[in-house]
């Protein structure tokens, strides 16, 4: 047994540790899923469907022990973890009343004699390797539809958000859902690696693009599914014939919520200069007044920055960015002393060759570039190898729908951003993944389709 130190990011206090898990251990459990997999996959999705009802109604009897628990140990603002948890209720609500209609069998051809039809069955045993910055959300985006439609689930959740994960795992088994079809597996990236080597029928991952394709090479060999859900450079476009104040309160909120630990946050802004310098001054007012500190606070908004490790990268793309000629309007520092962490930061007078604007932040600090036209915007937005959102501020829906048309990215967004909703797919293109979830293709991911040639005897 191993053991796993869960510390208070906002505080560096140590929350407490915890028994991890190891090679024998990982493996055993997984021996367990697969024997009772088979059993859980014949019950009839009716009985899977009231597991996940009181699920959710677990979720709301202990929302507010939930969210101090995610608080503490990802340093997210109270009213952010309240407001993950009550945006969790929908999808599980789309999940409910979904997945009946998503993997019922269709029939695709009938002349009386011969049909065909398409089944939709379990993939089987599933692992779940999973990120810290949306626990609820990009947990239950795998775990909710593998456990729906039959599946055993083997989840490792991440080591920043190890309480939330168990407090998931707690409220599924309380809800009925048996102890080895539901497996939450304490421990860092060995203990990650480990679950690759067991026998699963699928591997669904979110994390970052290093260790997506460390996972892809692990698994590669062996045929699996294979699902990444990785980073993202999002950029957004304002058009000259947005009003700046609107936009830029709306892009304020989009690129530092969540202290910007977002997998859509904004993550660079190209404003068309005859508006730039009136987004710029509205958006600094924006962010000036975003209040950092103490993330059980209500009026919080900037909380604490989840793995210390990521203050270096922060620091290194503002130093870089001033290096290379940027302007630092607000912030650009970490604070020294207990917990991790940064400045609101906004910079402009940025540019391609520098870090900010091509490598993902995962922070509260923005680069906003001045364009000349659309074509120009659009060319910037896709000089990235990331593609997970992008957005357009215009008041014109042609104009949005010509450029986003034209940007590579799985989700788009037309006078919104940093938005996902349960009813589309979401998913990245290029170095920000592969696969999806959520939505009906969401549901069927977890699934595969069988064909059934049915010959009525005459
Ligand atoms: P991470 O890659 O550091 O860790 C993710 C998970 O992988 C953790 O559970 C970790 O323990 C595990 N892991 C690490 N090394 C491993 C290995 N060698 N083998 C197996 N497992 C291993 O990512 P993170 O810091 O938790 O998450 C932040 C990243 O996730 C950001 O890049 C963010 O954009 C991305 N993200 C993407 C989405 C999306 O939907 N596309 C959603 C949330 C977060």
């Amino acid at each position: 047994m191993s053991t796993l130190n869960i510390y208070n990011p906002a505080t560096d206090e140590l929350i407490i540790a915890l028994p991890g898990d190891d090679a024998q251990s990982v493996a055993a459990k997984a021996r367990s899923a697969r024997a009772a997999q088979p059993a859980w996959a014949a019950r009839p999705l009716e009985e899977r469907r009231a597991c996940v009802e009181m699920f959710r109604a677990g979720v709301v009897r202990d929302l507010e022990q939930l969210a101090v628990t995610m608080t503490r140990e990802t340093g997210k603002p109270i009213r952010m973890s309240r407001n993950e948890l009550n945006g969790l209720l929908p999808r599980i609500d789309f999940f409910l009343a979904e997945t009946e209609q998503a993997v019922a069998p269709e029939t695709v051809f009938d002349d009386g004699g011969m049909r065909e039809q398409i089944g939709h069955e379990p993939l089987g045993v599933v692992a779940n390797i999973s990120a810290w910055n949306y626990p609820w959300f990009v947990g239950c985006n795998v775990i909710l539809p593998a456990l729906l439609t039959g599946n055993a689930v083997l989840y490792k959740p991440s080591e920043y958000a190890t309480l939330t994960g168990l407090e998931i795992s707690r409220l599924l088994h309380e809800a009925g859902v048996p102890r080895d079809i539901m497996v939450c597996l304490v421990g860092a990236a060995e203990v990650g690696a480990a679950l690759l080597e067991q026998q699963v029928d699928g591997v669904f991952f979110t994390g970052s693009h290093a260790t997506g394709a460390r996972i892809a090479q692990a698994v590669g060999r062996r045929f699996v599914k294979l699902q990444l859900e990785l980073g993202g450079k999002d950029p957004t476009y304002v058009c000259d014939d947005a009003d700046p104040a609107a936009a830029a309160e709306s892009l304020a909120d989009g690129a530092m919520y969540n202290t910007g630990q977002s997998c859509c946050s904004v993550e660079r802004i190209y404003v068309h200069e005859k508006i730039h310098d009136d987004f710029v001054d509205s958006f600094v007012k924006a962010v000036t007044g975003f209040r950092m500190g103490d993330p059980m606070r209500e009026d919080t908004y900037i909380g604490a920055i989840t793995r210390a490790p990521q203050l270096d990268v922060l620091e290194q793309q503002v130093d870089d960015a001033i290096a290379k000629g940027a302007t630092l309007l607000v912030g650009g520092e970490r604070r020294i002393g207990a917990g991790n962490w940064f400045d609101a930061t906004v910079l402009i007078n940025v540019d391609h060759t520098m870090e900010i604007m091509r490598e993902e932040s995962f922070g509260p600090v923005i680069g906003i570039q001045r364009v000349k036209s659309d074509d120009e915007a659009v060319r910037l937005m896709n000089d990235t190898r990331y593609g997970l959102t992008a957005g357009v501020y215009t008041r014109d829906e042609q104009r949005a729908r010509r450029v986003l048309s034209q940007v590579r990215a799985g989700s788009v967004y037309w006078n919104c951003c940093d938005r996902v909703s349960p009813r589309l797919p979401w998913s990245g293109v290029g170095d920000s993944g592969v696969g999806l979830t959520l939505s009906k293709y969401g549901i069927q991911a977890f699934t595969r389709p069988k064909a059934w040639h049915l010959r009525t005897p005459a």
